[in-house]
């Protein structure tokens, strides 16, 4: 199946896609930014579930039900904090979308939206974040999977803009 990229802006909080992923932090019990949306939005029995998943290695995900949301599952995934992109934080923010989409396909989960992890408050610039980000869906794609719809959920026109221009440029760079 060939599955659909694409970028749009809004409040994933909203979106209907089967998962949504949160840009967490390694404790996973909330925070600011996309993450203190997602917990208001999903209501206390989120929190509640995320107790008792011990917390979140950088570059890794995990799962759990959406609660009040449209949306099932919330994939939750930390992102590295940008301390000038020679301390793996390339490698890891890769893993983040990698490791995401794994745990939605174990899931069977067929369609997702991403925020732009670790660009906010982790500080990570946006531009080569978008860059491993859409590498890293279109490489994860390219294989045979049952996603049908990857949405990269931008809460800025500019954002918009930058993955919008990301996913114009051929796949092999
Ligand atoms: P991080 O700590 O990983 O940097 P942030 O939540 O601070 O996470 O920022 C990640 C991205 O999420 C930023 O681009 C920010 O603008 C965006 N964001 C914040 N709120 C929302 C929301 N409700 N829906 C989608 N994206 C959001």
């Amino acid at each position: 199946m060939t599955t659909r990229l694409y970028a749009m802006c809004g409040d994933i909080t909203m979106l209907e896609t089967e998962a949504i992923v949160n840009a967490a932090n390694s404790s996973l019990l909330g925070g600011g930014g996309v993450d203190g949306a997602i917990h208001r939005a999903a209501g206390p029995e989120l929190l509640q579930e995320c107790r008792l998943l011990g917390g979140c290695k950088t570059g890794d995900a995990k799962i759990t039900k959406g609660y009040h949301l449209k949306a099932k599952y919330i994939i939750h995934t930390v992102g590295p904090v940008w301390h000038g992109g020679k301390s793996s934080e390339p490698e890891q923010l890769a893993s983040c979308y990698r490791r995401s989409l794994e745990i939605a396909v174990a899931s069977g989960i067929d369609s997702i939206a991403f925020p732009c992890i670790s660009t906010g408050a982790y500080g990570y610039p946006a531009e080569s974040a978008a860059e491993i980000a859409v590498k890293t869906v279109r490489q994860f794609v390219a294989a045979e999977t049952p996603l049908k719809e990857v949405i990269f959920c931008c809460f800025s026109e500019q954002d918009l803009q930058l993955y919008q221009r990301v996913l114009n440029e051929p796949a092999a760079k």
